[in-house]
């Protein structure tokens, strides 16, 4: 039995660089950008695993390639102990990995419940609707309570919560999936510092809940925070990954750039 949740074998990402005609012609081959090139890493159940390195190094492509938001060049998936093929975000969605986003990606104009089950509200025989918004708010609160997120009043309107709450409604939705695998892509670039913590301890308590974490960040400092192991990527391959532990922000800055 092996400990691993997913593992990433050699994945690549290669984008066609796009010129014009004559100079295609003229150059007589076509170049590429490397997006990602031949990434290998294991997560553990468990594990927050910090995806570190400079802006265009690969971080946002490698996790939208989990979630089958890119299609890959070349490479293998191993989730759960068998080979995946992660063809779209509802292949991801079934195998368990959710992503959360920098942006929030929630709906402004509807409050929390709705936002929470947007897409798959509960449905029931009951000709009565309301039954129905009541069960989604019942949930919607159980979902907040489980993850601690402080939210007194549901029912407001997503727009009407600070940047730090919204991130959290956000987790709570991925969770509210109970997934296996959670990829945040700079969770924390939108929020004022005071929300930061917040958002970061959300993302440790996600940890015991067995949740492994992918997590995406520039923020050297939040990398730090929450993550098991950090790995550093440069122009799309792998630098080194190093155990939090056992190395420190100099020793990875000087791998970011070096
Ligand atoms: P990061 O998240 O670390 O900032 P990205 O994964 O977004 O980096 O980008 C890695 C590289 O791939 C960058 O050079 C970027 O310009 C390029 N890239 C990303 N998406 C595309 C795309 N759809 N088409 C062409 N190039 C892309
Ligand atoms: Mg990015």
């Amino acid at each position: 039995m092996t400990n691993n949740l997913i593992e990433v074998k050699n994945l690549k990402k290669y984008y066609q660089v796009q010129k014009g005609f004559i100079e295609t012609l003229l150059a007589r081959k076509i170049d590429f950008i490397k997006a990602v090139d031949k990434v290998s890493f294991n997560i553990r159940k468990g594990e927050v695993f910090g995806l570190a390195g400079e802006s265009g190094s690969g971080k946002t492509t490698t996790g939208r390639l989990i979630l089958g938001l890119t299609e890959p060049t070349e490479g293998k998936i191993f989730f759960d102990g068998r080979e995946v093929l992660i063809t779209s975000p509802r292949v991801s969605k079934q195998l368990g990995i959710e992503m959360v986003y920098q942006n929030f990606a929630l709906c402004p104009n509807l409050d929390v419940p709705s936002n929470l089950f947007l897409g798959r509200e509960i449905t029931t025989r009951s000709f009565f609707s309301f039954l129905r918004k009541r069960k989604m708010e019942k949930e919607a609160v159980e979902v907040l309570h489980r993850l601690k997120i402080d939210i007194k009043n549901p029912r407001i309107y997503i727009d009407r919560l600070s940047g730090g709450q919204q991130q959290a409604v956000a987790i709570g939705k991925a969770v509210s999936f109970y997934p296996k695998l959670v990829i945040m892509d700079e969770p924390t670039a939108n929020l004022a510092l005071v929300e930061i913590d917040k958002v970061l301890e959300l993302t440790l308590r996600l940890k015991q809940h067995d949740i492994s974490i992918i997590f995406i960040s520039h923020r050297l400092d939040d990398v730090f925070t929450v993550s098991d192991r950090i790995f550093v990527l440069k122009h799309g391959r792998k630098v080194d990954v190093k155990e939090k532990a056992k190395t420190n922000k100099d020793e990875v800055i000087r791998l970011m750039f070096m």
